[in-house]
C-alpha cells in the first residue's frame, strides 16, 4: 500500500442530454463530460479501473492481453443477458467475444479482438482484492457495479464512484442518472457511497464531472 501510485488517464468527453445525467430534474440539452480511466500502480502489480471507449468502460479491455478481469460475477451474467432498455450500456460486447458469440452479436474486425481471449475472475460483496484496494458493491445503475476506494501512503483515500455517481452535482441533488437498472438500488448506492467516504475519511471522485475534473491530475501526474 505504501508506495501505490494513481494515475487518471483522460479518455476524452463524451455527449448526453441533460435529462440523462439527472434522471427527471434535467435540465435537459447537450452535456458533454469527461471519461477517464484509472491506473493503478499497485507492490503486486498493475490495476486497471476502467479501459474507456467504446461504450463506456470497458472498450480497452480488448487490449489488455495478459491482463485478468475482475468484475462482480452479476455484471458477467447480466452482460449476456441485460434488459432491453440496458442495450445501449451493454452494446460494446468486444470485452467477452464469447458473450457476443452466444448472443449472435457480430463484432466488427479489430486486429486487438484476434489477439484476446479473456480471463474473468468473479467477486461478490465488498473485497480488498490488494492490500488498500477496495471494491464495494453499489447496484442499480448495473446489476453487480463497483466502487473502488484506493488507500495511499502520503493522502487520504480516494473514493472513485464510477458510474453509482457522475458528479457532485448528482449527489449534492440526490438525484440519480437515467441509465439504470433500479432506481431505488441506485440511490441507495449513492447513500453508502456518502457514508463510505465519511467513514474511511476518503475524498469523492466522480466518473463524468465536468466541473470536478478541472481540479484533477491526470496524465503524468499522479496520486500517492
Ligand atoms: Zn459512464
Amino acid at each position: 500500500m505504501s508506495d501505490t501510485k494513481v494515475y487518471l488517464l483522460d479518455g476524452g468527453t463524451l455527449v448526453i442530454d441533460g435529462f440523462h445525467a439527472f434522471w427527471n430534474r434535467g435540465p435537459g440539452g447537450e452535456l458533454r463530460f469527461p471519461c477517464y480511466a484509472v491506473l493503478i500502480e499497485h507492490k503486486d502489480g498493475r490495476y486497471m479501473f476502467d479501459t474507456g471507449y467504446d461504450f463506456d468502460h470497458c472498450g480497452g479491455n480488448k487490449h489488455l492481453h495478459e491482463a485478468c478481469t475482475i468484475c462482480h460475477a452479476k455484471e458477467l451474467e447480466v452482460s449476456g443477458n441485460c434488459q432491453p432498455f440496458e442495450h445501449l450500456g451493454y452494446s460494446d460486447l468486444t470485452f467477452a467475444p464469447e458473450i457476443a458469440k452466444k448472443k449472435g452479436v457480430q463484432l466488427p474486425p479489430d486486429p486487438a479482438l484476434d489477439m484476446y481471449t479473456p480471463k474473468f475472475q468473479t467477486l461478490t460483496g465488498d473485497q480488498e482484492i490488494a492490500k488498500g484496494l477496495w471494491l464495494f458493491e453499489t447496484p442499480g445503475h448495473t446489476a453487480g457495479h463497483y466502487s473502488l476506494m484506493v488507500e495511499f501512503a502520503k493522502r487520504r483515500p480516494i473514493l472513485f464512484t464510477a458510474d453509482a455517481c457522475y458528479s457532485k452535482k448528482n449527489m449534492d441533488m440526490m438525484c440519480i442518472s437515467s441509465f439504470h437498472l433500479d432506481p431505488t438500488a441506485s440511490l441507495n448506492s449513492m447513500k453508502r457511497l456518502k457514508e463510505l467516504a465519511a467513514k474511511h475519511d476518503a475524498e469523492l471522485f466522480y466518473s463524468h464531472d465536468p466541473e470536478s475534473f478541472k481540479t484533477y491530475q491526470t496524465g503524468a501526474a499522479y496520486y500517492e
